[in-house]
């Protein structure tokens, strides 16, 4: 299938829903910036255009971009977000106040960055009701084409829609030569696609939640790029980044197409999103997402492993609070989470023990995962993170994340199924040494 033919397209889809994509254009190729001024030309009416960026990704791009845009005939207003306090810029409802009250009149905003300006960006252009684009400086994550952001708003990481950008621009040669890490950290994120398919699935077979497998598909010709040849991940080959920055891409447009995050975050989200989210409670610096995804998807992949070879489940309902000692300014907002999917946890254990529903199951989501090895080999080929020790993470801080990432949020993925069949936190000694210490 070629994904470029969804673009700006509303359609019947066999899900029985029609899909609309707001995204106009999708731009690969070294003269990327270039295009730009044409391009932009069509969302507004109005020349007036700000550049968001930080001091990295403005030398990179965004000055070229600027100075192309000016001889084009468009006001171009240069606005460079600082730096935290850590080390690059981050996405919180501080920082948004400030460029939200000091942003220059404009037409449309351009982001230059990866994920942490691209969601200030497509924030401020949801709050202005501005139409944006962005030009993406590395294949790190998959939230370019996506509509939801994800701010930290007083200290807790949170999801809420936005918008999806106009159009994604980039350069193939600044995405080579972006850091590695961020790069690898990209190829994490989008492994995770197997397990959130199957979780998603779950979803739907369980609890009747809707399902489209049109978009559980939109990427599956792109995997064999960068799944079966991550070495050519690791080389940084030309063909190599492009389907890793593609599926990337379209990731995001499965999620803004179906209006959840069902399409590419399952499970496997879990320990990433703990690992962050401790590191709010204890300020212990976490690593990238997408590098703390590989692992999570390793894991999560060896839960569906465990869950697949068991022929009659016995549910146990796991406890009924979460543990406040453990979140401490955060345990309010968990619990909730947790409390929110306690009926659906009880609809889940009731549906398993029906063999038929169990089998049906267990034949659906078969196909879609993969090992835990296959995943494992796969990063470590790419020279990606796969073991704790790589995401900067001692074993103990591992372990209580994956004893309470089942805690932070309402949908149900592979973790909470795991509890259910007490896997967890049975088995959780010998998984993490099994495929999360070397
Ligand atoms: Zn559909
Ligand atoms: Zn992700």
């Amino acid at each position: 299938m070629n994904c470029e033919q969804l673009l700006n397209t509303t359609f019947q889809c066999q899900c029985g829903k029609t899909h609309n994509v707001p995204i106009r254009k999708i731009v690969y190729a070294e003269d990327a910036v270039e295009a730009m001024p044409s391009i932009l030309t069509a969302f507004t009416s109005g020349r007036r255009i700000a550049i968001l960026a930080d001091s990295r990704t403005w030398s990179i791009a965004g000055e070229k971009a600027g100075s192309l845009l000016r001889q084009g005939g468009w006001t171009v207003t240069p606005v460079l977000v600082p730096d935290s306090a850590r080390g690059g810029p981050i996405c919180d409802d501080r920082t948004f106040r400030n460029l939200h009250r000091n942003l220059p009149p404009a037409d449309i905003l351009l982001a230059v960055g990866a994920g942490v300006i691209n969601d200030l960006a497509k924030w401020l252009a949801f709050e202005r009701d501005l139409p944006y684009a962005v030009c993406a400086t590395a294949a790190t994550m998959n939230g370019y084409a996506a509509a939801n952001v994800a701010p930290t708003v007083k200290g807790v990481k949170t999801l809420h829609v936005a918008r999806a950008p106009q159009a994604v621009f980039a350069v193939p040669s600044v995405i080579r030569d972006a850091p590695f890490e961020l790069t690898a950290a990209g190829l994490g994120d989008v492994l995770a696609k197997p397990v959130s398919t199957a979780d998603w699935l779950m979803n739907h077979l369980l609890l009747d939640e809707y399902f489209c497998p049109f978009c559980a598909r939109l990427i599956n010709d792109l995997e064999p790029a960068y799944f079966d040849h991550p070495t050519a991940i690791r080389d940084r080959q030309p063909a190599a980044l492009e389907a890793l920055f593609t599926a990337l891409v379209y990731s995001g447009v499965a999620m803004t197409v179906v209006g959840t995050s069902a399409p590419a975050s399952g499970g496997e989200h879990m320990l990433s999103h703990t690992l962050d989210m401790m590191s709010s409670v204890d300020n212990v610096p976490h690593d990238l997402h997408g590098r703390q995804v590989g692992l999570g998807t390793i894991f999560a992949a060896a839960l569906y492993e465990q869950i697949l070879k068991i022929d009659t489940p016995k549910p146990v309902l796991p406890p009924a609070d979460i543990d406040h000692n453990f979140w401490q300014h955060l345990a309010p907002n968990v619990a909730e989470q947790y409390q929110n999917k306690q009926p659906l946890l009880n609809t889940i254990a009731q549906k398993i023990t029906n063999p038929q529903t169990w089998n049906t199951f267990r034949e659906a989501v078969r196909p879609h995962v993969r090992t835990p090895q296959q995943i494992k080999n796969c990063l470590k080929q790419a020279s990606a993170a796969h073991t704790g020790t790589d995401i900067n993470c001692p074993r103990p801080r591992l372990k209580n994340a994956i004893l309470h990432m089942h805690e932070i949020r309402k949908r149900p993925t592979v973790i909470d199924l795991a509890r259910l069949l007490n896997i967890l936190p049975t088995q959780t000694d010998p998984l993490i040494d099994q495929y999360l210490t070397h």
